[in-house]
């Protein structure tokens, strides 16, 4: 059987393009194949970046990123009352703003200048083991490679057409966002969680500033959006008016989420196919960070690295190596430290009765009306009022620790 190249990735967002610069300079030949008209095209995030991994890949000084994020600060809103409180950070340089229309292209023109091709408006409809190698079969006809790299987002298609997984709602989240025009430059780079912003719904939603913009959405489980009988749109729309934000809307996008956690990660590997970012379910929520960007990062440079050492063996079809090497890397590793607060993050609790619960002991605690209790009366009061109990708040709080 003859190939096309080394490598097929398919998908040219950052796991793809992670994975197919690192290939190119392992000094394997790469195809990625996208189905947008360019990268970024279809991308959606939020979009904060923490940059530990892209570090590792490009000098980051040339990267189209917006502003440092110095500034941390999380809004909780019960009714009318509301809770807030900040950090701030002049200096650090950890994790940045980023447009994916904006960056994900810069990527791909660096990869494509390093000898990766792209083929752009290519729709790939699924893929097949034969003879020794995978064939991708595409709105473009066909093509064939010892080994694929999926990296073709949380809907997995090859993995799916592979029968190796299903998409399952549950395991889904829906985002939703907006970037608008910002009236006035921000004195700083801020992110912002917003708790209690998304009614009846679970999930939460979030801000950040840009260079000239704000991207502003929220992030809800799929079955709850179903049951509260609301429309993704209106919701986003909610959120800017609660938060007072009156500049121009310049763009709308919705993009599904990967919700797995650690414990139910779909399969990362099989012969000839290594899966990577979304696609695998990669995605962190700790309740102080959500992180999908730098583990697609990271796992498309480990897929790059893997897929030469696969190759040299000249065994395609023994992947394993791939998933030790995420083991042995921050990917998983994150992935594990995470694996019991992003249960948490799926209780009803956390989204409906906690934020509620904070404000009526805050309320209590400010007000002074004869005889006064101890904190720790007034939260095992509030906690019963809502059928929680003072151990069940302890392990909550454990998890996230
Ligand atoms: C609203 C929202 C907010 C988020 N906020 C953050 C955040 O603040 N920080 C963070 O780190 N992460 C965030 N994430 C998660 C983050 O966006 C993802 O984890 C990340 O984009 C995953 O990158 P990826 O390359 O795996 O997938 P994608 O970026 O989805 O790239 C997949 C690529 O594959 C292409 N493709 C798909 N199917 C095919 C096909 N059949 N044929 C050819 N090409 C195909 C697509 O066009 C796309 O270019 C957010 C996500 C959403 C939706």
């Amino acid at each position: 059987m003859s190939f096309d190249a080394d490598v097929i990735v398919v998908g040219g967002g950052l796991a793809g393009l992670s994975a197919s610069l690192t290939a190119v300079r392992e000094g394997l030949s790469v195809l990625v194949l996208e189905r947008g008209e360019f990268s970024g095209a279809k991308n959606v995030s939020g979009g904060r970046m923490y940059v530990h991994a892209l570090r590792q890949l490009v000098d980051i000084s040339e990267a189209p990123l917006e502003r440092p994020i110095t500034k941390e600060t999380y809004l909780i809103k019960c009714s009318n009352r509301a809770i807030s409180f900040s950090f701030s950070d002049p200096e650090s340089r950890n994790s940045y703003s980023v447009l994916r229309a904006k960056f994900d292209p810069w990527l791909a023109k660096k990869a494509e200048e390093e000898g990766v091709i792209i083929s752009y408006n290519t729709l790939v409809l699924g893929a097949e083991r034969e003879d020794g190698g995978m064939t991708v079969r595409t709105n473009r006809g066909d093509l064939r490679a010892p080994l694929v790299i999926e990296a073709d987002g949380v809907t997995a298609g090859i993995s799916r057409s592979l029968g190796l997984r299903k998409l399952e709602p549950h395991s889904l989240m829906l985002g939703v966002k907006e970037v608008v025009k910002l009236e006035g430059p921000p004195e700083e780079g801020e992110a912002r969680v917003l708790v209690g912003f998304v009614g009846e719904l679970l999930g939460g939603a979030f801000m950040y500033t840009n260079e000239d913009t704000l991207s502003l959405g929220a992030t809800v489980k799929i079955n709850s959006l179903q049951e509260g009988n609301k429309m993704a749109r209106d919701l986003v729309e909610e959120i800017r008016e609660s938060l007072g934000v009156t500049g121009e809307v310049l763009e709308y996008s919705a993009h599904l989420i990967p919700y797995y956690g650690y414990d139910k990660l779909p399969p990362l590997h099989a012969p000839n196919l290594l899966v990577t970012g979304d696609a695998a379910g990669l995605l962190i929520n700790d309740g102080f960070v959500i992180r999908g960007m730098d583990l697609a990062i990271g796992s498309g440079m480990i897929a790059g690295k893997a897929a030469k050492r696969i190759l040299s063996e000249g065994k395609p079809q023994d992947t394993s190596v791939y998933e030790r090497m995420l083991r042995e890397s921050f990917v998983l590793k994150d992935m594990y430290t995470a694996r019991r607060a992003f249960t948490l993050m799926n209780e009803e609790r956390l989204f409906r009765r906690y934020p509620e619960l904070l404000c009526d002991v805050l309320a209590r605690m400010f007000k002074v009306e004869g005889e006064r209790k101890r904190l720790l009366e007034v939260v095992q009061e509030e906690a019963s009022k809502r059928g929680l109990t003072l151990t069940k708040l302890v392990r909550d709080l454990v998890k996230v620790m």
